[in-house]
């Protein structure tokens, strides 16, 4: 399988090379030349099968030949391996028609292990052959932080620098990235927000002598291999409600596009899906965009579901590239503006094909708390605030075909919104009992790029 820029001008890359790079050299993303078709007989076949194995059988064409069948299987076996759940993604009912895909068993509690977890794994396996190493440095605001380190800590040709706001991450990440021993992980606190932890990163790329002699890689959502690794839980959650034979719609909460551009690409390959809906919260650029037909950035406003605070949804490019039907002429023109002037007008066919693609919907901070209280109430179960999001917004679109919303984290990773909002202190599971007695271990950096990068060469040496 060959992968090609959304901007048509970064070479074409096999699956490998594509993961190794993450950001194509023209500022495009990588997505794969071609569509691998399965039929219903191919979809019919998982049914019943183990996470795993379904895994292997979605993945397997996207990534081509780069790995044998047997390396393939024990690189998705050794990410999988540590979830809390025997299914990974089991599902539970909300309503007659109306389930909700928890995708937070995993080592850290929110959907992004899911692609973290494999992805690492995969880094670990390709430059090992290679006999190379690499330096990840990462920034988050909490998730995909915590998600890398479980990730990557103890593989010996990585080492991972995470930075995070200082004082500005909840207790529960926080410990995340701070308990773990591993010597090739290490947890930066920098004394600054978000953004400066975004611009020290973006300073450290820039910096070719830095980048080139610490073999700087990121991980970042933009990565193909974490879409990839998502694309999978469509799949299986569909195939246990009766696809082929009957169709089934999908609620995302969503925040950079990663995870619904997922669903999206399952539904390319042939799975039975009906409706894509967008759930956001009150930072709804996307939703706006698919409404009016104008991509338009407005500052974030921080809300409780803090996942999805974010000014631009990265990963909508690569919806864009197939809007404009593959021109990466079309899709730069249109990144440019929006650059330069925070909005773009997405062309007639372009949103034609998004709205036949895709519903949306906004949750507002009320709406999200009274979901939380409403589901409790309703069925017992105690949602997290992006999950709650997705809920609200699929009670809009139920119809006849099973609506299946996406649960992005435990609530007990977010448990002051979820205490406020429904009354209950959600408890972590019992496996995670004992991280606030767990001792931290963390680095605490000025926001400068120079102290940034003697800290980092200093601990690779
Ligand atoms: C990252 C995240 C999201 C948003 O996912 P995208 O792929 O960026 O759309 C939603 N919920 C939680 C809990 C997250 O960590």
């Amino acid at each position: 399988m060959q992968y090609v820029s959304t901007r048509g001008k970064a070479p074409v890359l096999n699956f490998e090379d594509a993961m190794l790079t993450g950001l194509a050299r023209d500022g495009g993303l990588y997505v794969p030349a071609e569509t691998p078709q399965f039929s219903p007989d191919d979809i019919a076949a998982m049914a019943g099968k183990s996470y795993a194995d379904i895994a292997f059988r979605v993945m397997k064409p996207l990534v081509g030949d780069v790995f044998t069948d047997e390396e393939f299987t024990g690189i998705i076996e050794r990410a999988y391996g540590d979830f809390g759940h025997e299914a990974c993604a089991p599902m539970v009912q909300l309503a007659p028609n109306h389930f909700l895909l928890e995708l937070f068993h995993g080592p850290t509690l929110a959907f992004k292990d899911f692609a973290m977890q494999l992805v690492g794994q995969l880094f670990q396996f390709s430059l090992t052959r290679r006999g190379e190493r690499v330096t990840i440095v990462g920034a988050t605001s909490g998730d995909t932080g915590s998600a890398a380190i479980e990730a990557f800590k103890g593989l010996d040709a990585v080492d991972l620098f995470i930075m995070y706001p200082h004082g500005r991450v909840s207790d529960v990440q926080r410990r995340q990235m701070t308990t773990p021993t591993e010597s090739n992980v290490h947890a930066l606190a920098v004394d600054g927000d978000f953004d400066d932890c975004q611009a020290r990163l973006k300073d450290m790329f820039n910096d070719h002598d830095f980048r080139d002699g610490v073999r700087l890689a990121g991980v970042n959502s933009l990565n193909w291999g974490r879409v990839l690794a998502q694309i999978v839980y469509y799949f299986a959650a569909a195939t246990a409600l009766g696809a082929p034979h009957r169709k089934v719609s999908f609620t995302v909460p969503t925040g950079n596009f990663g995870d619904i551009f997922a669903g999206y690409m399952a539904k390319k390959m042939g799975l039975q899906i009906d409706r894509l809906v967008i759930a956001t919260n009150q930072n709804d650029i996307l939703h706006r965009a698919i409404d009016t037909g104008t991509y338009a950035a407005t500052g974030v406003k921080p809300s409780i579901s803090p996942s999805m605070d974010i000014q631009v949804s990265s990963n909508f490019e690569r919806v864009l590239f197939d809007a404009y039907g593959r021109d990466g002429n079309a899709v730069e023109v249109g990144m440019e503006e929006f650059k330069n002037t925070g909005s773009f007008e997405i062309s007639q066919g372009a949103i034609s094909m998004l709205r036949d693609t895709f519903q949306s919907g906004r949750a507002s901070e009320e709406e999200t708390s009274a979901t939380i209280k409403d589901m409790l109430a309703r069925t017992g179960e105690v949602l997290c605030p992006h999950s709650a999001v997705g809920v609200k917004v699929a009670q809009e679109y139920l119809g006849e075909e099973p609506m299946i919303t996406l649960a992005t984290a435990h609530p007990a990773k977010f448990p002051d919104a979820v205490q406020a909002a429904c009354g209950v202190h959600p408890d972590l599971p019992a496996r995670m009992g004992d991280l606030f007695d767990r001792e931290e271990c963390f680095t605490q950096v000025p926001n400068d790029l120079d102290a940034l990068k003697t800290l980092i060469k200093g601990r690779i040496s």
